[in-house]
């Protein structure tokens, strides 16, 4: 027999499987990974087919050296899947296989964990005999009767009751009472999030019909959902109730979210209420612990995935649901190489095994809307928070005249008012404030200069220490004190402009001196669970108000918050992004939503200096379907996806005019590609060379070739040439092709 492999190599020229002899006596299924040799040296593959022909002549043929699991790593649908995204992503299989294992399983990074265990070899009655003889009560007896009940024991539990038991152990098991042996042992984290229980909720019947409408695709042959429930509506209870159905139906679930340490309470959810079927893929795990995760979910003990992005790699069987939770955020999109969207592959997956995908968000993402309004997905809506309760009002507060009325501090009075009364009932506060820091930038008032970072074309940051101030690039991370004078001109009137969250905090303190607050950005949640202390804090109660960026408008619910301040909007709405007024729309919302989730109602307010933006109207109002009519029209009129798709070819190199010239031939090259296929270039709209918002970055100099063309075949097929001539490289530069990233500057 014969099998096929692909080799855990990526280079275009073996994209391909190879063809290896199968040794009599070893067996192997496709997904089975194994060590075969290639070239002079030994690799790592995957078994793609096993079949009796063989097309390679017969001096070529070598064998497979050995099977490295005695099972298939990658199950079946994951494989189809993998060959699937290969096609779509245009890169070799090998590339798209590696997704589907945890990545130090490669190169055999990590093993399986053995601990020696003890178990008894004869009945139950002959040891009680035996011990009865033994008068004196010695090592052997004592190990007997810690052994009579029948249930094996590991020799480190045994060597913490019965002292030195190494010799009495050995003499055992030479005379056949006792048998020793390794057994696997998980490192399943346990302990690290709180668990709490099924609170028994009765239904509201928002949920029950929302449930009612997806129950029968659990039981059938599976559905697609779009799940639209404003902030509050109870949108976790209906995916709870439907996994609860799944684990009913012997099928296994898989609950994406868009980043685990930002959803501690919807893990203790799961954990409490799925306990030992559930498994967490955490990106803090340690690689034996995310490995033996894999393998509980790999051998069907652990039923019920929740985790990030990759966790749609899951290699569960008999794959039930997939629930997308806040299918909005851009964390979904995997910028880096092989490109995928997570929504897109949990569909396809859903569609192949039989599945049920459920998309759940307040603020659905323009594209997964337009889907579902096109009938791809049943919308299912929940208007109505639970019990009732309203959904926050929200005020806007107009910063050009706080700036008239002489405020120039980032708090607008009513926003200061509204903290104030907050504090003294006793409740509890949010501030949003999308950026880190103290001051956003450091300039020269007599000539102008901006203090830049030396690896990248962006603005330092200022950042009060412990001890002293620091610039900072939160780009590339690099640091230095500074300036006295401007470096540009020697002048001595170097000003700080532009507020981030430290600046916030340090004006609340001013306001409300003795309040507690928390602040959570970038730089407070760096160490090991980071996340969870802060959280804890606030929950709690010991901290009254928390600060942060963007990090804490996701799906927390603090039952105790009343207020909630969006203290500057404007800086989610400016960005050079089609889809800054999307993100800002759906930032203000969540956010908002963060208000009035317990007894008492809650109050938003949202500081702007443009009160008129229509986007911070729909955000007050709360109402997403304007503001999806808005924003759709002004896509297909624009011509911005997903009427259109957007891709780029960059070019980075640490010398500028290397990057130039790349950018040049890139641009000649794909010219030349669109003259030699006119089907393709009848599909473009443009191809332009420039130079990006971001023009200097990490030490790079970039340029790039933007593309914007229609929704095509013809238009996948360009991109699969493109794809390859980003492949090729170009000299002395770097060279990506991306298709509609997160980010094009
Ligand atoms: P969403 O994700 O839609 O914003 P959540 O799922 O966080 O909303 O639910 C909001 C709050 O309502 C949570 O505290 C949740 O425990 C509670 N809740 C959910 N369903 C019910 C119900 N049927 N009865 C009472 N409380 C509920
Ligand atoms: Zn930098």
């Amino acid at each position: 027999m014969y099998c096929r492999v692909i080799v855990d190599i990526v280079h275009e020229n073996v994209a391909k499987p190879f063809t290896y002899l199968i040794p009599d006596g070893m067996d192997l299924v496709p997904g089975q990974r194994v060590a075969v040799p290639f070239g002079v040296r030994e690799k790592e593959g995957i078994v793609t087919e096993v079949t009796e022909e063989c097309d390679v002549p017969p001096e070529k043929l070598r064998q497979v050296l050995r099977p490295l699991e005695d099972y298939a790593a990658v199950p079946p649908e994951l494989m189809a899947l993998a060959e699937e995204m290969a096609k779509q992503a245009h890169c070799p299989q090998a590339e798209t296989l590696r997704l589907m294992l945890p990545a130090q399983m490669r190169g055999g990074r990590v093993h399986v964990k053995t601990v020696r265990c003890v178990r008894l070899a004869v009945s139950a009655e002959k040891a009680e005999a035996a011990i009865a003889a033994d008068r004196r009560g010695g090592k052997r007896s004592q190990l007997l009767r810690l052994l009579v009940s029948g249930e094996s024991r590991t020799v480190r539990e045994l060597s913490s009751l019965v002292k030195d038991p190494g010799e009495a152990l050995r003499k055992l098991e030479k005379d056949g009472w006792i048998v020793i042996s390794s057994e696997e042992s998980l490192r399943t984290p346990r302990g690290a999030f709180e668990e709490a229980g099924d609170p028994g909720y009765k239904l509201t019947p928002g949920q029950q019909e929302a449930l009612e409408e997806i129950l029968p695709s659990l039981r059938g042959n599976g559905g697609r959902y779009l799940l639209h429930g404003v902030t509050g509506s109870g949108k976790t209870e209906v995916f709870m109730k439907a996994v609860r159905e799944t684990l009913t139906l012997g099928r296994c679930a898989i609950i994406l979210v868009p980043e685990i340490a930002l959803t501690p309470q919807m893990v203790s959810w799961f954990r409490g209420r799925f306990g030992a079927v559930a498994a967490v893929i955490h990106s803090r795990l340690s690689a034996g612990e995310r490995y033996d995760e894999w393998r509980r979910i790999r051998r069907g003990e652990a039923r019920v995935v929740i985790g990030a992005r990759s966790a749609v790699f899951s290699p569960v069987e008999r794959l039930g649901l997939i629930v997308v939770d806040e299918e909005h955020e851009s964390t979904y999109l995997n910028d880096r190489h092989p490109q995928y969207d997570t929504r897109d592959v949990a569909g396809s997956r859903c569609r192949r095994e039989g599945a049920t995908l459920i998309l759940a968000s307040a603020t659905p993402s323009i594209l997964s809307f337009a889907r579902a309004r096109r009938g791809d997905y049943v919308l299912l809506e929940m208007p109505n928070r639970v019990n009732d309760r309203p959904l926050p009002e929200v005020e806007i507060a107009d910063m050009r005249s706080e700036l008239e009325m002489g405020n120039r501090t980032v708090l607008s009075s009513a926003l200061r008012k509204a903290l104030k009364e907050c504090a003294e009932k006793g409740e509890q506060a949010i501030l949003l404030m999308n950026r880190r820091g103290y001051n956003s930038f450091v300039s020269c008032r007599s000539c102008g200069y901006v203090v830049k970072c030396p690896n990248c074309d962006i603005s330092m940051t200022y950042h009060i220490g412990d001890t002293d101030g620091r610039l900072r690039c939160h780009y590339c991370g690099s640091e230095m004190p500074p300036p006295d004078t401007c470096p540009a001109c020697g002048g001595h009137y170097i000003r700080y402009f532009g507020a981030g969250t430290q600046k916030v905090e340090e004006e609340v303190h001013r306001l409300l001196p003795g309040v507690p607050t928390v602040r959570m950005d970038y730089d407070t949640t760096g160490s090991k669970d980071g996340h969870g202390k802060i959280l804890e804090e606030f929950r709690s109660g010991r901290a009254r108000i928390l600060i942060g960026t963007q990090m804490i408008a996701k799906g927390l619910d603090f039952p105790q918050v009343t207020l909630v301040g969006v203290v500057a909007a404007d800086l989610a709405l400016n960005l050079p992004d089609y889809r800054s007024r999307e993100r800002a729309f759906q930032l203000f919302t969540q956010v908002a939503g963060r208000a009035g989730r317990g007894q008492q109602s809650g109050r938003v307010i949202i500081q702007t200096y443009l009160p008129q933006d229509p986007v911070i109207g729909f955000a007050a109002r709360q109402d997403y379907r304007a503001f999806f009519e808005s924003e759709f029209r002004r896509r297909r009129n624009g011509l911005y996806p997903p009427f259109t798709v957007l891709a780029r070819l960059l070019a980075e190199s640490n010398a500028e005019e290397k990057a130039e010239q790349a950018a040049e031939r890139l641009e000649e090259q794909a010219g030349k590609l669109l003259e030699d296929h006119p089907e393709w270039k009848r599909r473009v709209l443009t191809m332009l060379r420039d130079t990006p918002s971001v023009k200097f970055l990490k030490g790079k100099h970039r340029r790039h070739i933007l593309i914007k063309a229609l929704v095509s075949r013809e238009t996948d097929a360009l991109f699969g040439a493109l794809t390859e001539l980003a492949a090729e490289g170009a000299e002395g530069a770097e060279v990506w092709f991306e298709v509609n990233p997160n980010t094009m500057m």
